[in-house]
């Protein structure tokens, strides 16, 4: 067992008082808090090491470079990349999927297809569209079902030769809905279509193993995982990697630049112009080195013991709807009280110290299929108590005795 109070030890923020109120974080959908050894880390890259990577011969620069490589390979082993420069770093799962769809630019014609799900965080819609308008391809999506799961069969459906690639989320942020995605992999290769995962909202919670999953694309976050803002993973499989164009063009992605012709760098340099974010990107491996400390295993355990006591204790207020009922969930629940805008809910229970999401979750088309303007979001991370789910359902009633 996690011993809780200890490890709400290390955020320091999490002993905060907002509004006058204990701060009950519930939003950790959005972003994680972050350890006292992140915060440090950082801290510690700037006062000793700092300097730009892959480019001084001098020491600072070395230290830097190696520490930033380092953390590559430590990402390399927690998702089980086959190679370290399978791992690109990017500012995020935002970039991580821009980059892709940019690449399929090259690579699609008019007639043929992509498949989204509508499940999807916007930043795994609109490029997609983007490219779509760019060049003639069309957009297929994978429906869904009032359980918020994905109808499986109708994916099954609009797989065919014209498939090029096919882009689902590990998990919804908006629901906390776990897909099938190993499932949708395989079915997607059958018809020798690429797939790439939107991990963003899976990594906080699992480890997942990109060799197992078999998966072309990967892409994740470092915020939503202990990590700093600005900092992401976009795994691509070599064969992928070296079939797409750069992303940007600058420095750093080179191998020798002249007005005629400009050759470009290895992986995974190819990708990574220009100066990164170091510090992140280095801090981003003591993030991951905290969570697999604390153990997957331990946290799995904990949140769905959350998730269950959360569910239990929701159900109790009146006019409640919950939405996402699947069986397979993350520690996520999307709800509503009949007749009330989430929006002054949660806008009340902040007066309360609660910290929750409230709106569309970037995911508008899960909202327009419920017919709703949005939900109130509670994210749970390990770190989060049943002491502080007893707070969030005191202050929804009292908002709800106000609002009504
Ligand atoms: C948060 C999130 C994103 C976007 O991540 P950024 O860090 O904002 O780039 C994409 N997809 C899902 C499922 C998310 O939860």
């Amino acid at each position: 067992m996690l011993d809780i109070q200890k490890i709400r030890a290390d955020f320091p923020i999490l002993s905060q008082k907002v509004n006058g109120k204990p701060l009950v974080y519930f939003d950790n959908g959005a972003t994680s808090q972050k350890p006292q050894v992140v915060i440090d880390a950082i801290a510690k890259y700037y006062q000793e090491i700092n300097a730009n990577i892959h480019r001084g011969v001098h020491t600072l620069s070395q230290l830097a470079t190696d520490a930033y490589e380092i953390s590559r390979g430590k990402v390399k082993n927690h998702i089980n990349a086959k190679y370290a420069h399978e791992v690109l770093f990017t500012s995020g799962t935002t970039f991580g999927i821009n980059l892709v769809a940019n690449g399929f630019a090259s690579i699609l014609k008019p007639g043929d297809e992509v498949i989204v799900s509508s499940l999807e965080h916007h930043s795994n819609i609109v490029p997609w569209q983007m490219l779509c308008e760019k060049t003639g391809a069309t957009l297929k999506v994978i429906p869904m079902d009032e359980n918020g799961e994905l109808i499986i069969a109708e994916y099954d459906k609009l797989l065919s030769p014209k498939t090029k690639i096919v882009t689902v989320n590990h998990i919804s942020n908006a629901l906390g809905i776990i897909n099938p995605i190993k499932y949708i992999i395989d079915k997607a290769h059958e018809v020798g279509s690429a797939v790439l995962i939107d991990g963003a909202q899976a990594v906080p919670h699992l480890k997942p193993d990109v060799q197992a999953l078999d998966c072309d694309f990967y892409a994740f976050s470092g915020h939503k995982m202990c990590g700093p803002t600005g900092t992401g993973i976009l795994y691509g499989k070599e064969v992928w990697l070296n079939k797409l164009p750069p992303y940007q063009g600058g420095g750093e992605m080179i191998k020798e630049v002249t007005f005629e012709k400009t050759t470009y760098a290895d992986l995974p340099h190819k990708f990574e112009a220009g100066t990164p974010h170091i510090a992140g990107g280095i801090v981003l491996g003591t993030a991951i080195d905290y969570m697999n400390e604390i153990g997957f295993e331990n946290i799995q355990k904990q949140e769905l013991e959350l998730l269950e006591y959360a569910t239990k204790r929701l159900s109790e207020i009146d006019d409640i709807r919950i939405y996402g009922t699947s069986e397979n969930k993350t520690s996520v629940i999307s709800f509503n009280i009949d007749g009330i805008h989430p929006y002054d809910i949660g806008t009340i229970i902040d007066k309360l110290g609660i910290a929750v999401r409230t709106g569309h979750h970037c995911a508008q088309p899960i909202m327009n299929f419920f017919c709703i303007p949005g939900t109130i979001r509670a994210s749970f991370s390990f770190y989060n108590t049943k002491e502080e789910i007893d707070a969030l359902v005191e202050a929804v009633k009292k908002a709800q005795m106000m609002l009504s």
